[in-house]
């Protein structure tokens, strides 16, 4: 044996999840990773008392047990129900779409009404598919007009969607708004899981949890001494941006990247709810997350006087950034066949994690996948 059975590079949930499993299994196990801190993307930084998700929010949501059960047995989780609201030049519309967005909306009250409504917004669409001979929506914008009709679209996905994205919503895969729960209820949850929550005192407590008793070194970036870190362990498992792995050979994989603008203000309550989605296109940020909404609830919201907001701003992904959302159109979809074709051949090492996997991948994905990985 060399000194250690795994070197896991990234120290986000697929590498520390893995690393716990490794552990559990009688393995040693060194972790990498080149920022300063581990966690990765899930990573809170506590400002004031609050644990401000410095690289965006996190919720946790799945419908399997065995994942919820994995997570909690690690750290206990509370009871946050994630329900954004959507501001659309100023008017507020609850999310996602149900029964309350279509009163908004529409003014209709009851689901009867409120399917009429809808069938006559998506009609004409659908009409259209038909003459034209399209089967299956081909992208976003026919996807979402006909799940869910036009003016629902204009106000509450097109501007959003194309913030986030940066290309029009007709030359964006169709299979992220599936994401999204249409309801004829009255329930502003936006996940459809049995399970959802917060880590109680933050998803720092998780990955310590999960690394605990584990070797971790941060500030060290592994393709800069791969060859060292090879010698010194019977299998490395990758969790870092697979294109970057083969030095870009065959070409850069796109990303989204996120942006923010954090603030501290003297409020208790500042928006009255964790995230409000900006809708319209003018509006350059795509949401505000409030913070404290995610781990404090009644009264407890009061006790701290203050409140940190962040404005979220999307861009496309250049070098020096942190890669955030794969871009999973066909034409990335078939470089990262190309690389992926290496790594299955790669000799000595596994590849796991969202940006090895170049996949839009939600925390309950990558345990998953990280508890279901021959160790
Ligand atoms: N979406 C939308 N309007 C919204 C929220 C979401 O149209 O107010 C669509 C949009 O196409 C987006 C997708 O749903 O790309 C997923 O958005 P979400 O904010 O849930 O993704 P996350 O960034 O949280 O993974």
């Amino acid at each position: 044996m060399k000194e250690y059975h795994y070197i896991i590079v990234g120290a986000g949930l697929y590498g520390a999840t893995f690393a716990h499993r490794a552990k559990q299994a009688g393995k040693i196990s060194l972790v990498l990773d080149r920022r300063p801190h581990i966690g990765g993307n899930i990573y809170c930084e506590n400002i004031e008392g609050i644990n401000v998700h410095k690289y965006g929010a996190h919720i946790f949501h799945t419908s399997n047990k065995k994942v919820w059960d994995f997570v909690n047995s690690i750290v206990e989780f509370n009871r946050y129900t994630n329900s954004p609201v959507a501001n659309y030049k100023g008017e507020y519309f609850n999310l996602p779409f149900n029964m309350n967005t279509f009163y908004q909306m529409w003014g209709t009250k009851t689901p009867a009404e409120a399917k009429a409504k809808i069938d006559e917004q998506k009609a004409d669409a659908i009409a259209k598919m038909m003459a034209e001979g399209i089967e299956e929506p081909r992208n976003l914008e026919e996807q979402a007009i006909a799940l869910i009709g036009n003016d629902i679209y204009e106000k509450l996905i097109k501007g959003y969607t194309e913030k986030q994205w940066g290309r029009p919503c007709s030359q964006i895969p169709a299979f992220i708004i599936k994401r999204l729960p249409v309801r004829f209820i009255y329930d502003n949850n936006y996940f459809n899981d049995k399970y959802q929550g917060i880590p109680i005192g933050g998803y720092n407590k998780l990955i310590e949890g999960l690394l605990e008793g584990i070797e971790v070194k941060c500030n060290v970036d592994f393709l800069k001494e791969k060859e060292k870190y090879e010698q010194m362990a019977d299998k490395i498992l990758y969790t870092g941006a697979i294109d970057e792995f083969y030095d870009f050979r065959f070409g850069k994989l796109a990303y989204r990247t996120i942006s923010f603008e954090h603030e501290l203000y003297e409020a208790s309550n500042w928006q009255g709810n964790a995230v409000v989605n900006y809708t319209d296109a003018d509006i350059p940020y795509t949401r505000i997350i409030e913070h404290k909404h995610f781990e404090m609830f009644g009264d407890e919201i009061e006790r701290i006087s203050k409140t940190v907001i962040s404005k979220e701003y999307s861009t496309e992904w250049k070098d020096g950034m942190e890669p955030y959302y794969p871009i999973n159109d066909e034409e990335n979809n078939s470089l990262y066949m190309k690389y992926k074709a290496l790594a299955d051949k790669e000799e000595g090492y596994l590849f796991g994690g969202r940006l090895a996997d170049y996949k839009y991948y939600d925390m309950h994905n990558i345990v998953e996948k990280a508890l279901n990985v021959e160790i």
